[in-house]
């Protein structure tokens, strides 16, 4: 199945991509990951919207309308073998011909790609379960709010939190809870769900809006605020959210049990919710 590079719908084997490319020497560049469910794009027009977003947030021109988006991440879909699936977006600043922090000037033409995979989901046991996680510092920088390729610290995160056998790392700063590495997380305390504020310490996750929406519409007690981190660690429920992993329920952190050590009823009835919306909104088209 083909991958989409600047207008061209070609092999991955035969995508080649200048070393210059700005994505690759300093990570200039913004992506989007959207989720696929029965060849149907969920949530196309909010992701489309952060990608624009994001582009606008680091002085880019989106290389492509949002009907030209549209056609490609269709025509990606259709060629590709799974029903479920992944679709990754990248833009970066181009190539230029020589090596300089600054935008290339005049600009160079950005590139565009995206490819398609099949989505990953979590097994049934693992969400009955729920994962363990941990907290390390949060070492980004100030505009975690703009979904750019430039994911050292989560990267480095991760790792840290595979390394210890755990699912997710979650990123403290100033004393609150930010995020996931890869993922926004709730928290649940005496029935209340708490999330944290958008701000540009946070990615503003398309799930995010998506629970924050569920619980509005069906009556879940619901606080946008910080929370601290003693608040997490003294919470009833913890759960991370994200287009892949959609809500998944943390059982364990720091190696201490969340709540009663078991995915927590909000969660459950957030998760079947989530489910419920997923399948209105597809069969709707
Ligand atoms: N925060 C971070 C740092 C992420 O990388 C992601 C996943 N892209 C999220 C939150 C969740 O965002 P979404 O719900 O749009 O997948």
């Amino acid at each position: 199945d083909p991958v989409y590079l600047n207008g061209q719908y070609l092999p991955l084997a035969d995508a080649g991509i200048s070393p210059l490319d700005r994505g690759f020497l300093y990570g200039d560049g913004v992506y989007e990951v959207i989720p696929v469910y029965s060849r149907q794009a969920f949530r196309i027009d909010e992701h489309l919207q952060r990608l624009q977003a994001t582009l606008a947030g680091i002085h880019m021109t989106n290389p492509l309308a949002v009907d030209d988006w549209k056609t490609v991440i269709f025509k990606l879909i259709n060629a590709a073998p799974w029903d479920d699936q992944s679709i990754y977006l990248q833009v970066t600043r181009g190539a230029d011909n020589k090596r300089d922090h600054a935008f290339p000037s005049p600009p160079v033409a950005p590139t565009a790609f995206a490819f398609a995979s099949p989505l990953v989901t979590t097994p049934a046991e693992t969400r009955a379960t729920g994962v363990a996680a941990i907290t390390v510092p949060d070492l980004r920088w100030g505009r975690c709010d703009l979904k750019v390729i430039s994911l050292l610290a989560n990267v480095l995160a991760r790792q840290q939190a595979v390394e210890a056998g755990c699912a997710e790392a979650l990123l403290i700063r100033d004393g609150l809870l930010k995020e996931g590495a890869a993922s926004n997380i709730f928290v649940v305390k005496d029935g209340v769900l708490l999330a944290p504020p958008k701000t540009q310490l946070m990615l503003p996750g398309i799930t995010y809006d998506v629970i924050l929406e569920l619980a509005e519409s069906r009556g879940q007690p619901l606080e946008i605020r910080e929370i601290a981190e003693t608040e997490l660690r003294a919470a009833d429920e913890v759960w991370m959210t994200s287009s892949t992993k959609e809500v998944l329920a943390i059982t364990t952190l720091d190696g201490q049990p969340v709540g009663s050590g078991r995915p927590g009823p909000v969660g459950e009835r957030m998760w079947q919710w989530y489910q419920d919306f997923k399948n209105t909104v597809m069969r709707k088209g």
